[in-house]
């Protein structure tokens, strides 16, 4: 992954170097790697070599693999339509099944506060952002596949405004990195979102994008702070919260163990600790100013 910087975003380029994981490019060896950037507009440049490409779909795919191979099973169209509490244990209902437990654990994404407020448990402030993706076909005299995905930095008034990904078929797939807030539903990409995609990219490129093929979005959830809420409230014992993962796919294998090491009263697990994680910076008790 190729992180850009235009002039007026060389601050922030050197904000995510000093964080470490990243090493500098010169503007030439950027423009090796991926030639359409504008060479007029690219100021600086860093690459993440320890980033990866995620096969999201196979992931998935195996998470629930591993569901079924611990005796698990996933009900599908059967929302959660009351959670109750009948002490010391909980009753969570959806149209045709009734279940009891001692643990509730809220991962509903964008609706974990609807599925709070179910259960007369104070809300977390979650902040469901809606994410705007599109695919463009591109027209370059050369194969793409081989270029970084390209993240642009922002600049001292926004963070990144677009970024880009080249995939098989000689498609762009792109994002103008959106964050409008919105009620949790399935949203739609509107088409000014689309829009600022493509002059993003041909404002940083000598791409020229002139139209998508497609385009989809999605919910990106976060609290203020940014940090996942992952545990109990002290005084709400058996609601447990494994939500606000506005960057879930990247997180969700070490968020797991997390999560169910906060569950269990386990110690976190030592590769999380060792990146400096402490239970309390992602306790839901953190955000009690801010909850309703
Ligand atoms: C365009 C876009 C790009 C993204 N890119 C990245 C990326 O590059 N890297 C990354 O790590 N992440 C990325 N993300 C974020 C990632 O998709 C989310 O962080 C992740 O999906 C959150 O997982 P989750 O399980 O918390 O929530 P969800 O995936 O939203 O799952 C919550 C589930 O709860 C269900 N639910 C809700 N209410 C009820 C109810 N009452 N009863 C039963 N079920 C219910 C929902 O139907 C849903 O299936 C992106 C997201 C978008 C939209």
């Amino acid at each position: 992954m190729m992180w850009v910087a235009e002039e007026s975003g060389r601050a922030n380029l050197d904000v995510l170097l000093a964080a470490g994981g990243l090493e500098e490019l010169a503007v030439a060896e950027a423009l090796a790697q991926c030639p359409a950037l504008d060479p007029a507009w690219l100021a600086a440049a860093a690459i993440d070599i320890e980033g990866y490409d995620i096969n999201v779909a196979a992931l998935h795919a195996a998470f629930v693999r591993t569901i079924y191979e611990h005796a698990g099973s996933i009900l599908t169209n059967e929302p959660v339509t009351a959670v109750v509490r009948a002490n010391p244990h909980w009753m969570v209902q959806t149209p045709v099944s009734t279940f009891e437990t001692p643990l509730v654990v809220n991962a509903a994404g964008a609706w974990a506060d609807v599925v709070a407020k179910m259960a007369g448990v104070p809300k977390i402030g979650l902040r469901p952002l809606r994410r705007t993706l599109c695919q463009s076909p591109v027209h370059w005299p050369c194969q793409i596949i081989s270029w970084p995905t390209v993240v642009d930095v922002g600049d001292a008034v926004q963070g990144a405004r677009f970024y880009f990904k080249p995939e098989q078929g000689g498609q762009l797939l792109l994002s103008p990195c959106d964050e409008t807030l919105v009620e949790p539903d399935d949203v739609r990409p509107d088409v000014d979102d689309v829009d600022h995609a493509l002059q993003m990219v041909n404002r940083a490129t000598r791409l020229g994008l002139k139209s998508v093929t497609s385009a989809w979005a999605g919910l990106r959830s976060f609290v203020t702070d940014r940090h996942p809420v992952v545990g109990e409230r002290v005084d709400e014992p058996g609601f447990f919260w494994f939500a606000a993962i506005g960057i879930g796919i990247q997180m969700a294998p070490a968020l797991a163990r997390t999560g169910a090491a906060i569950a269990r009263g386990e110690p976190l697990p030592e590769d999380v600790r060792r990146l400096g994680v402490q239970p309390e910076q992602i306790a839901p008790n953190r955000l009690d100013a801010g909850s309703e």
